[in-house]
């Protein structure tokens, strides 16, 4: 009996990797992980206690001292931070407009990386960041590089955040997604970019189903290499 794959998705921000990872996980009977969920807690974090966002050392020594776990809920994944639910106040903007700076720094990606690696072992798992394919997960059997233009991945971001009850301006969405785009992919550790044995899928013009649908096939055919 195999214990399943390890399936790495990556991509800009807004792509729909969240969306896409739990349910292709959920079809294959797999575990869901949400890094970047990993990031926006330890931003959370150091902005609950002044912690400023640019002192890498301070944010180690927090990160060190700060327990994240992951629990599969019914509205996909809980994030509990020294048992404290924040899986709501990790997506405001402030944490959004924080976390890719708490994401440059070295000693924390080593951190982050090294817990990751550690939730992946000994079962099926599909991963969801900007590094996993390059960094965390190198040796996944299946590699994913989604993207959409940036207008689409606004649209859905202000169409999610409608849903989840305020209005976000499309406008403000494209700025804040490019700049967070920009600073991914121009930071010196695990920038953001396609590895080179990833499967690229633009979902611009693809609905939810034929994504998950498209990678489930995928990663039926590797696990039967
Ligand atoms: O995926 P999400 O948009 O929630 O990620 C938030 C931020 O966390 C990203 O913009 C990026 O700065 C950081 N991140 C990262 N590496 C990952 C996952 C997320 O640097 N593997």
């Amino acid at each position: 009996m195999t214990l399943g794959i390890k399936i790495a998705i990556d991509g800009p921000a807004a792509a729909g990797k969240s969306t896409i990872a739990k349910i292709t996980a959920e079809i294959l009977g797999y575990t869901y992980i949400d890094t970047g969920a990993m990031y926006r807690a330890l931003t959370h974090k150091a902005l609950v206690r002044n912690i400023n966002t640019n002192d890498g050392k301070e944010l180690e020594a927090l990160l060190e001292d700060t327990k994240i776990v992951l629990k599969p809920s019914a509205s996909g994944q809980a994030v509990i931070v020294d048992g404290e639910d924040v899986t709501e106040d990790i997506r405001s903007q402030l944490v959004t407009a924080n976390v890719s700076s708490v994401a440059t720094h070295m000693g924390v990606r080593q951190l982050m990386v090294d817990k990751q690696r550690h939730l992946a072992e000994g079962a099926g798992v599909v991963m969801d960041g900007r590094d996993i394919g390059t960094a965390v997960l190198p040796d996944a059997e299946l590699k994913i590089f989604m993207t959409a233009s940036v207008e689409e991945r606004a649209m859905r971001r202000h169409i999610e955040d409608e849903k989840r009850g305020f209005t976000t301006s499309l406008e403000r969405l494209k700025t804040e997604i490019a700049e967070r785009d920009r600073a991914d992919s121009e930071r010196e550790v695990s920038p953001l970019r396609q590895a080179e044995d990833a499967v690229l899928i633009d979902t611009t013009a693809m609905t939810i189903a034929d994504v998950a649908e498209k990678i489930s096939a995928l990663a039926e055919k590797r696990m039967k290499l």
